[in-house]
């Protein structure tokens, strides 16, 4: 366990896996102490800077989109399930003063553990909005198990929810580190590098080939530190640490625009805002918690 708070994780759910029969996911929506938080779009209905909730029977009749209600699972003894309503009026008029907003907005503000709830809703929702048919068939599948899984009634496949995994790495050299910045990223934003974990490597393995791929530097000693949940829509961001033995850029001009050394004294400058060389990553990605990380130790 990191002693790192991380954006988007520390959610305090028991998932609940065993409770989820049809049976059983009617008793926890009519449970007195259920709550349902409300999406229309990706976007998340706020009141007051939190997310606004309500009791899942409150909704029933709203119009909602595939898969209908989703079972997050329990905190404590409370129900929470999470509702995408087709209509932004019917959202909007279901409580007073709400708004909705997109969680890249909510990053910042939200309460952590609303955050990660919001999370996981989000990424739940995004994989159920593109894995509506069935890989192997073709044919339609069916929510199953609270939205946790769904099922192909034609070929009898089980679908499970997409995590895929990211490698991100502070590549330092002494009291140096490496950042680059996205083509389409805002003006002087810079941030470690990061790639997908391909098929038949390790976390390691990917480390040190998507930094060969990306800048033509070779590192080593790569060790892993700590991990995210980002809902973007839902990959799991392993951090870590390497080592580089050269120091030359090679940039991949299709992947990055720029690659930079920075100093720990620019990093922490850059922490300060005393120095405008880059644009830090923001405080909610694992990168900011990366190089916090290197510039502390
Ligand atoms: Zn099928």
């Amino acid at each position: 366990m990191s002693e790192t708070a991380m954006a988007f994780a520390g959610a305090p759910l028991d998932l609940a896996e065993n409770q989820r029969s049809t049976e059983q996911l009617t008793a926890f929506s009519k449970a007195r102490k259920a709550q349902a938080l409300i999406m229309h779009h990706g976007q998340f209905l706020t009141k007051n800077g939190t997310l606004a909730t309500l009791p899942p029977m409150k909704l029933v009749g709203k119009h909602l989109y595939d898969p209908g209600p989703l079972f997050l699972g329990l905190d404590g003894n409370i129900p929470l399930f999470a509702f995408s309503l087709a209509q932004e009026d019917e959202a909007l008029d279901l409580v007073n003063g709400t708004a909705l907003e997109p969680i890249r907005n909510l990053a910042l503000t939200l309460p952590p553990k609303e955050l990660a709830l919001a999370g996981r809703a989000k990424s739940l929702f995004d994989w159920h909005r593109a894995h509506k048919f069935c890989a192997m068939c073709g044919k339609e599948s069916q929510v199953q198990n609270g939205g946790v899984t769904r099922k192909c009634p034609s070929c009898n496949t089980d679908h499970f929810p997409r995590v895929n995994p990211v490698v991100i790495m502070l590549v330092a050299n002494g009291d140096n580190c490496l950042l680059g910045r996205g083509p389409e990223w805002p003006e002087g934003a810079y941030s470690c590098l990061a790639g997908f974990v391909s098929s038949g490597e390790t976390v390691e393995e990917a480390c040190v080939r998507e930094v060969f791929e990306e800048v033509g530097i070779h590192v080593q000693n790569p060790t892993y530190k700590f991990s995210q949940p980002w809902p973007f829509p839902s990959q799991l961001m392993m951090g870590l640490f390497c080592e580089a033995t050269t120091t030359e850029i090679t940039l991949d001009k299709k992947e990055l625009a720029d690659a930079i050394w920075v100093s720990k004294d620019t990093v922490r400058a850059a922490f300060d805002g005393t120095d405008t060389t880059f644009l830090c990553p923001p405080p909610f990605t694992i990168a900011h918690q990366l190089l916090k990380k290197w510039i502390e130790a």
